[in-house]
């Protein structure tokens, strides 16, 4: 494979059938990474038809749960065996530390062994009892057909595997597109199903723009679902293109997500150590271009000057640099248009009334960390109100943004206080404290003294503009599903509704 044969339609590599071609970045010098085929909607067009084929002739949907769990696992081996390729990959091409771009292998592992596991306890249908011995009436499970599977670039792997371990192992076929800015690892991982022996034209891959290739595959009659993960402008319009067909749609989109601080989660060193410490990592990991980081810092006004400068100090510490150099704790932005949406947020925030307490600025160069890298030091805004565009608006960069609340009704208020509904966290040591706010909570996921754990066996989506349907856990392997209804009448007699 040639490096711009990065389009994979019935098992083949090849260019874009327009020969276009696009450099991929390393975020970290801006200088060229790779070269990848810059496929359009005939490619698009393509890769539908190979996976209707694929879906609508081929063996893959009737292979026997067993044997489709069988090539799920073993694409789980090759991940390992790749590990340290593909981690370096990932970090070279979103920017994420290589310790990061290790964690996300393993997870991407975890996941296929999940839903080879969950598809085989789960394959059988469900009996239902008619009442009558005349009649047997089943429920079974039948794969959606040809998914459309479209990934955002800041977990390019683990979000792909969200989606392609639950949709194989349901019995589908799939295009997929990963984002224009990171496709590289999704590319290794097309290879190792190939190698796992899944047949051609059942895993198909077109790198390109969102627009056309993925509203192309939006839009599609021959795809029967599209699963989108990325921010909430894209989203919509996905689920616009997808409306005319009436395809299913499963949506995950943003985040602004609140870490919920009370008093009391600092009462000793010891505890005000951990909070501080989880604070920091709930905004700053990956430089905060995470859907569920922990963006909105919410924190009792008792404790906040001393929350907030210790913060600041520690975030101050932040070793940035290239991901894959020793020492470093966080990696540049993915692009210049990402540091400049940030730098636009700070700006207007401190605008609007907010306190810098650290960062605000890019940081020199230095050893581990090239001039012309989109590097932004982590930031920390103090008093911060919920009607700055900061505070409301997914900022998806190292910015942490303060607000603080005096009862426990009033942080509840704050942090449900956002359009989205994705993840946040609330810190106490009062337990019924924490199950009556985590049950007011209005996210999808919520942490208890605890901030970014997530399980496969557990599902992952949104509340509100977040998204629709849930990845991972059971639900995750039942949006790649149709139920059937089989009602056998075992003997059959006439109605007699009409009487001639
Ligand atoms: P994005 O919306 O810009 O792009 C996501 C994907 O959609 C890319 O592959 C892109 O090419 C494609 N796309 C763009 N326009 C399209 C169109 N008109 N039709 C079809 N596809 C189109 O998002 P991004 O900047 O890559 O990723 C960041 C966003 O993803 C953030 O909002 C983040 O919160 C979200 N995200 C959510 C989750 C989650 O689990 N909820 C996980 C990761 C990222």
């Amino acid at each position: 494979m040639s490096s711009a044969e990065t389009i994979h339609v019935n098992g083949v590599w090849r260019p874009a059938a327009s020969g276009a071609q696009r450099e991929v970045l390393d975020p970290a010098d801006a200088k060229a990474l790779a070269v990848v085929a810059e496929g359009g909607a005939d490619d698009a067009d393509a890769a539908v038809e190979a996976a209707r084929r694929a879906f609508d002739e081929g063996t893959w949907p009737h292979t026997p749960v067993a044997e489709r769990a069988r090539v799920l696992r073993r694409v789980a081996e090759l991940l390992e065996r790749d590990r340290e390729e593909i981690a370096l990959t990932e970090s070279r091409d979103t920017g994420k530390t290589l310790s990061e771009g290790r964690v996300d292998v393993d997870d991407v592992a975890n996941a296929f062994r999940y839903f080879a596991d969950l598809v085989i306890n789960e394959s059988g249908g469900r009996v239902v009892d008619t009442g009558s011995p005349d009649v047997h009436s089943v429920v079974v499970h039948e794969p959606v057909g040809v998914c459309a599977l479209i990934t955002p670039w800041n977990y390019p792997l683990l979000q792909a595997s969200w989606k392609i371990a639950p949709a194989l192992a349901a019995g589908n076929t799939f295009v997929i597109k990963p984002s224009e800015v990171t496709p590289l690892s999704t590319v290794h991982l097309i290879r190792l199903l190939a190698e796992a022996g899944l047949p051609a034209g059942v895993a198909n891959l077109v790198t390109g723009a969102g627009d056309p290739v993925g509203a192309r595959l939006s839009e599609h009659p021959g795809v029967d679902l599209v699963s989108f993960t990325g921010g909430l402008a894209s989203g919509t319009k996905v689920m616009q293109a997808a409306a005319p067909t009436v395809k299913k749609v499963a949506l995950e989109l943003g985040g602004k997500n609140p870490n919920v601080v009370f008093a009391d989660a600092c009462a000793t060193d010891e505890d005000f150590d951990t909070a501080v410490d989880q604070a920091l990592n709930a905004a700053f990991i990956h430089s905060g271009q995470v859907c569920s980081a922990g963006a909105r810092l919410i924190v009792e006004e008792s404790v906040r000057e001393r929350f907030v400068a210790e913060l600041a100090r520690r975030a101050d510490r932040i070793r940035l640099g290239r991901g894959t150099e020793d020492g470093v704790e966080c990696g540049p932005l993915v692009s210049a248009q990402q540091l400049a949406k940030v730098e636009a947020y700070v700006a207007s925030a401190l605008d609007e009334g907010a306190v810098l307490r650290s960062g605000g600025v890019r940081p020199e160069p230095n050893a581990v960390r090239p001039a012309g890298g989109y590097f932004y030091a982590p930031t920390v805004l103090d008093r911060c109100h919920r009607r700055m565009k900061a505070v409301r608006e997914e900022t998806f960069g190292p910015i942490l943004t303060v607000e603080t609340f005096r009862t426990e009704d009033e942080a509840v208020a704050l942090a449900n206080d956002t359009e989205y509904g994705l993840a946040g966290a609330v810190w106490t040591k009062d337990a019924g404290r924490a199950r009556r706010v985590a049950g007011r909570l209005r996210h999808g996921t919520v942490w208890i003294n605890d901030y970014h754990p997530y399980l496969p066996q557990a599902e992952w989506g949104g509340f509100g503009k977040s998204g629709i349907g849930r990845e991972l856990g059971p639900s995750g392997l039942a949006e790649y599903r149709e139920s059937k209804h089989v009602y056998q009448n075992l003997a059959p007699k006439p109605v007699r509704w009409f009487a001639g």
